[in-house]
């Protein structure tokens, strides 16, 4: 019975986590090296409780058991001790992910489930990393996670069907739908995403429209909610750049990063988080075209 959640990095995505696994009824405990971290992402987790009760999504008593149920600590290896299930949200590199990865498997119970929630990388590499691969799977929220109805759930080479079938149930009862996919670069739903954002830089190099152009035709002509560089510029350009570059070296061609957004990460015009990406958001309320 899964009933305490260790979330691991508290950024844009591991707040997210927290608020939709509290509101599901598990005690949380955020996990971040640095305090900071911790102390805008408890701001910023009150804000979304206080949005959800001026919007009549959660009731002001539901808020306030959900808000019990969420601690913030600096220290893993203790707070693993206590964990059911983990889910890591720390940067995609690599060796950041396999440091923690090693830590929970060292200290959480020997029942705890460990998740991802990486874009892109391989569930199965990361579950080799720890002595449990069975009980390690990709879980894959999207931003922002209390919005975004989908967790795409992805199994590892080793992971039981145990394990696929607990963390359906979790992503369910954090008020989710859910897909469960076999492994494969990118999954569905990166790979996807990256290649169409591609493209459209693509566009924008070959000077076939202005940014407005081309996010105004996918946006009314396929009926994509938003534009790919409104996307980009939320998504950040610099993990978009990272996205393709690891579809790239594990797919091939088709996935090189376009110099365009190459050279926007150089300018560090990284998106909305700097101020600027395809769009300047400095002093201005609306977005304007670099
Ligand atoms: P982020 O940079 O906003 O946050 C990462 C947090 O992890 C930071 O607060 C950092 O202090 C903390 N951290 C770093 N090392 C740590 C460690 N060893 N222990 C504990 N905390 C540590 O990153 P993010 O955008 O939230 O992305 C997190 C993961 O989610 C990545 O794998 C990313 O690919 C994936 N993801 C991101 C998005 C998105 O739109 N941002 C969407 C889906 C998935």
């Amino acid at each position: 019975m899964i009933k305490n959640v260790v979330v691991v990095g508290s950024g844009v995505m591991g707040r997210g986590i927290a608020y939709v696994a509290a509101v599901g009824g598990y005690n949380v405990q955020m996990v971040d090296i640095n305090p900071a971290a911790l102390e805008s992402a408890n701001t910023e987790i009150n804000k979304i409780f206080d949005k959800g009760i001026e919007r009549g999504k959660i009731s002001v008593a539901d808020a306030e058991a959900a808000q019990q149920r969420l601690t913030y600590v600096t220290d893993l290896s203790t707070a693993a001790t206590q964990a059911d299930l983990v889910i890591e949200a720390v940067p995609e590199k690599i060796e950041i992910k396999k440091n923690v990865f090693e830590t929970i498997d060292e200290h959480a119970p020997v029942h705890c489930y460990f998740a991802t929630n990486t874009s892109t990388m391989s569930p199965t590499e990361i579950g080799s990393y720890t002595n449990r691969p069975s009980q390690v799977i990709a879980m894959h929220f999207f931003n922002p996670v209390q919005k975004m109805p989908l967790v795409e759930i992805v199994r590892g080479l080793e992971t039981s069907d145990e394990t696929a079938q607990k963390i359906k149930e979790v992503a369910e009862n954090m008020g989710k739908e859910t897909v469960v996919i076999n492994e494969f670069p990118g999954f569905v739903t990166s790979r996807i995403s990256a290649m169409v954002g591609n493209e459209a830089f693509y566009m924008l190099q070959e000077g076939v429209g202005t940014p407005e152009e081309i996010d105004k035709a996918i946006k009314l002509g396929l009926n994509y909610p938003m534009g790919p560089f409104e996307l980009v510029d939320l998504v950040g350009l610099d993990a978009r750049l990272n996205n393709l570059n690891y579809l790239h070296e594990t797919l091939g061609e088709k996935y090189r990063p376009c110099p365009l957004l190459v050279k926007y990460v150089k300018a560090g015009r990284l998106g909305r988080k700097s101020g600027q990406g395809v769009y300047d958001y400095t002093n201005k309320r609306e977005k304007q075209p670099n």
